[in-house]
């Protein structure tokens, strides 16, 4: 079976055909800049990059080239279905679901939680349901892994209508990363399907999350409301006093959304160095000496460290953490120093692994009985394999939808 994983953002439209079955990714690209002059498309075949220019393009151009080159590469008719990443399920969406009409219109009333993403990622999905007729969609949300924590972990303390009427609450988000990492692990453990495992996850990108998960369900996660709750990332704060907002917009003489942009585009990572967002970078300088750099890793890992073991506190035992996304799976720097702060849970980083990633230990960077470990994320694998399996008829929709799966 060829799934088509779609994942349309604001300005990009990324696109991977994927064998649910094997893990094989036949074909990738991604479609940038969208709106632009520079709008370009590239995708890798068999190792080979290629690109064509689309000057101005928009998503439904995007699109429709993608098809084109779907068609050029021979991998358009052996198509089963499409996954489209969605951001924001709100409250509605546990689950992964087939699209039709009535999900759609679920995605868009959970435009003002997702104002970003939600809209794109709709776009994205009617354009396909036109240019695919015949195949079915299905929607995959970042937020639904999460649905399983309890009112402990998902309500804030605040005004009880604001959750009532306006669904204010945590939701969390990098939930299909989160659920990939943590079924590879079990698996890798010997623990799937037993009740009482414990994972603390810490996807660490460009944006970080970390969830905990007991027997295979999340319990809790650092993400809100919004991305910006939470750890340090590389622009994002991450959790700060709210009162903060009110207090530099009367500083600064601006608005509080601006501030909220700030704490969105100019913090995190780069406002602690004021020179980069890039991990690489940083260790790079930091090494040269660069004290803001220095510290802004040293907040980067402690911030995590504490909320890892608060994570763990919510599990009451742990079995592993684990690390990925792009600074979890190849900072031997970071891993390090989160690993020596982790030493009240019984982590004991071995070193030799740890400078190869684990990998020839199944991931695994520590030697104790709790495990740190490396695992890989695969966001577009996730979403092809539930694709699969609601297309397939091996999932069920769960009622989300009106379709009969
Ligand atoms: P992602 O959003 O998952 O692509 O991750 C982006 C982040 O991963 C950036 O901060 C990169 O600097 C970081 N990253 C990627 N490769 C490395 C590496 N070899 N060492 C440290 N950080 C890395």
């Amino acid at each position: 079976m060829r799934i088509l994983v779609l994942n349309c953002g604001s300005s990009s439209a990324k696109f991977a055909v994927i064998d649910p079955g094997t893990g094989a990714e036949l074909v990738s690209g991604l479609a940038e800049r969208l709106g632009q002059d520079g709008a370009r498309l590239v995708w890798k075949r068999d190792g080979v990059k290629k690109e064509r220019t689309i000057p101005g393009a928009d998503h439904d151009r995007a699109l429709r080239t993608i098809v084109q080159v779907l068609d050029d590469e021979g991998l358009r008719a052996g198509l089963a279905g499409i996954g489209h990443r969605v951001v924001h399920g709100g409250p509605r969406f546990t689950a992964s679901c087939l699209v039709d009409a009535e999900v759609e219109a679920g995605i868009e009333a959970c435009f003002p939680l997702g104002p970003l993403h939600n809209p794109p990622n709709l776009l994205g999905i009617r354009i396909a349901r036109e240019l695919f007729a015949g195949l079915p969609n299905v929607a995959v949300f970042d937020t639904a892994f999460h649905s399983t924590m309890p009112e402990r972990a998902y309500l804030y303390a605040v005004p009880w209508a604001w959750y009532e009427q306006h669904q204010v609450r945590r939701y969390g988000f990098h939930g299909t990363s989160h659920r990939f990492v943590a079924e590879e692990a079990l698996s890798r453990l010997g623990l799937q399907g037993r009740a009482d495992s414990a994972l603390v996850t810490a996807h660490l990108g460009n944006g970080c999350s970390a969830a905990a998960i007991h027997g295979g369900r999340c319990i809790d996660t650092t993400m809100g409301l919004t991305p910006l709750e939470g750890l340090v990332m590389g622009t994002r704060s991450g959790d700060v006093d709210p009162a903060l907002i009110g207090y530099v917009a009367g500083r600064l003489d601006i608005p509080a959304t601006q501030v909220i942009d700030a704490l969105n585009k100019q913090s995190g990572l780069l406002g602690l160095s004021g020179s980069s967002n890039d991990m690489r970078t940083l260790v790079e300088k930091a090494d040269g000496g660069d004290r803001r750099a220095a510290l802004a890793i040293e907040v980067f890992c402690y911030r995590l460290a504490k909320t890892i073991g608060g994570l763990a506190t919510a599990l009451g035992r742990l079995d592993a953490v684990v690390f990925t996304g792009g600074i979890g799976e190849n900072s031997v720097a970071v891993r390090s120093r989160v690993c020596a702060l982790l030493g009240i849970l019984g982590i004991q980083l071995d070193p030799a692994r740890n400078a190869e990633h684990g990998r020839s230990a199944g991931g695994v960077i520590s030697s104790g009985a709790v495990r740190a470990m490396v695992v890989p994320t695969n966001e577009e694998l996730m979403i092809a394999r539930d694709t699969a399996g609601l297309v397939g008829g091996t999932a069920a929709c769960a009622g989300r939808c009106s379709c009969t799966a």
